[in-house]
């Protein structure tokens, strides 16, 4: 069964930008299409996928430092 939105009944829903101030993520509302009823949050970015990237990037920051510590 497909979800529906409870304040009109419509199954059709929309992804849109919240915009909040003292966040460095993105968040979106799941709204409804019709009504624009908000059902729910998520990340704009899949949160796992993310993380894998953020900890490739602290590797390769890391391997660099202790490339220039070595050169001493
Ligand atoms: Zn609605």
């Amino acid at each position: 069964m497909n979800q529906l939105c409870p304040k009109c009944g419509s199954a059709k829903f929309q992804l849109s930008d919240i915009d909040i101030d003292n966040s460095v993520y993105s968040f979106a509302s799941i709204q409804c299409k019709v009504c624009g009823h908000s059902i729910g949050i998520t990340t704009m970015e899949n949160s796992p996928a993310t993380i894998v990237k953020y900890g490739k990037e602290i590797l390769d920051k890391l391997e660099m430092l202790e490339k220039e510590i070595q050169k001493k």
